[in-house]
């Protein structure tokens, strides 16, 4: 008979080939071929061989090919259900069972059980995206590695990929929630060992702006020796109670620039990104946190418009120091100075790069550098005999104070040197930050 002592060929005499050196469950042995068919699963492929398998002896005991009969009675504890009336019809006994030499038969076990967790923890933070990791102990990767090497095997997958698309796939079903490989809202990582799944939310991200209405407010939380704090208070304070709503360890601010302490921040806002760290709630709606910083104190104002991506974050600390400001400023002179010398200060101003070396005043936590910074225009109107108020456009950067002031001629050209007369600012209000 044509074929009868010819080997079992292709895959199926791969699958009889792997099972003669152990016994590997549906999942494990589909896996092996992982990536032959679209659209299956790993147990579908090991069953869909097995049963091949057990048709294919089957055919040659029947043609009275007494090797085939042994190769079956030595398979049939590997091959699964799918071998045992078969067994029982040829031997007159059940066939022993022999339990996956990678998983130990607990894969299918450990996917439902992680799925349903990991779609309640899904639930219970109320996240928009998931990941799911898994971590596999090294025995099991060196014995899935083992079978790998020795046959050749080019088309498998590993077990912890499995797992990760398998619960994924659970999890997506059960909850409705998509998962996201860039940016999820949680890590859901699923020990193999002990099939539990710890949960990882990510720190939650929102674009907005914000507004500082006081002064002597820093940006960050600027903690002195001993836990003193520097100023009263600070913007990411202000941002505290968003975290306390989510859960979350803390708050952070990643802002466009910032203002000097004793500068308001008014008009358009400044851009920012708050995240919260460690969040127990993801599902809180940007308004919802607004509402809750705007209403816990006066000195500062947010506007939160949605979910920021961590690349915005990036983008607004790098953007920072080219963005266009507009200040307004108010300032008073030595000597008063008529109208004809203010018309000469905003013609003077007009499109001019000035030469800046790092103030004095900032010059214990700043290098000495000279830098070059652009005014695009300055607007002066008279609030009483020299005092006045301008309206400054600059490049980011630029220190206004000293623009004003000239700070004894490290700030060149500047007001004082325009005027020809000593200028001071008195009062500083960041009210445009480009972005
Ligand atoms: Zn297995």
């Amino acid at each position: 008979m044509i074929g009868r002592d010819a080997p079992v060929e292709g895959l199926l005499g791969k699958a009889a080939e792997i099972l003669r050196e152990q016994p590997l469950c549906d999942r494990c042995l589909g896996r092996m071929f992982a990536r032959l068919g679209v659209g299956l699963g790993n147990d579908e492929r090991g069953k869909a061989l097995k049963t091949l398998l057990v048709m294919e002896l089957h055919r040659r005991i029947r043609s009275g090919d007494v090797s085939a009969e042994e190769e079956f009675k030595r398979l049939a504890p590997r091959l699964g259900s799918y071998a045992t009336l078969l067994y029982e019809q040829l031997f007159g006994e059940k066939p022993g069972m022999e339990a996956c030499a990678v998983c130990g038969g607990r894969l299918g076990e450990v996917i439902e059980k992680a799925a349903a967790r990991a779609a309640e923890l899904v639930s219970n933070y109320g996240a928009q995206s998931f990941l799911v990791g898994c971590r596999v102990p090294e025995s099991v990767v060196e014995a899935e590695e083992r079978i790998k090497l020795r046959h050749g095997l080019t088309y498998a997958e590993s077990i912890a990929s499995e797992v990760r698309r398998e619960v994924g796939k659970r999890v997506r079903d059960l909850t409705g929630v998509e998962p996201d490989f860039a940016e999820p809202d949680m890590v859901l990582l699923v020990d193999f060992e002990t099939g539990y799944v710890d949960a990882h939310p990510l720190p939650l991200l929102f674009k907005g702006r914000y507004w500082k209405l006081g002064r002597r407010i820093s940006q960050s939380k600027w903690i002195l020796r001993d836990n003193v704090k520097k100023y009263p208070f600070s913007v990411e304070e202000a941002l505290e109670p968003a975290a306390k709503l989510v859960g979350a360890s803390r708050a952070v601010l990643h802002a466009a620039g910032r203002e000097d302490v004793d500068a308001r921040m008014l008009g358009t806002g400044r851009p920012m990104v708050v995240e919260l760290k460690l969040p127990r709630r993801l599902d809180v709606q940007p308004k919802r946190l607004a509402e809750e910083i705007n209403s816990s104190q006066e000195l500062v104002i947010v506007v939160l418009d949605g979910r920021a991506r961590r690349r915005d974050v990036r983008l607004y600390k790098s953007e920072r120091a080219k963005t266009r400001k507009v200040y307004r400023a108010v300032f008073v002179t030595d000597a008063d100075v008529n109208d004809a010398a203010l018309a000469a200060l905003e013609e003077a101003f007009k499109d001019v790069k000035v030469r800046q070396q790092t103030p004095r005043r900032v010059l214990h936590r700043r290098p000495d550098i000279v830098r070059y910074r652009s005014v695009y225009g300055v607007k002066v109107r008279r609030l009483g005999p020299g005092m006045f108020e301008a309206l400054i456009s600059a490049e980011g950067g630029l220190y206004v104070k000293e623009l004003i002031n000239g700070d004894e001629g490290r700030t060149e050209p500047s007001f004082s040197s325009v005027l020809g007369t000593q200028a001071e600012c008195l009062e500083l209000d960041v009210v445009y930050v480009e972005l």
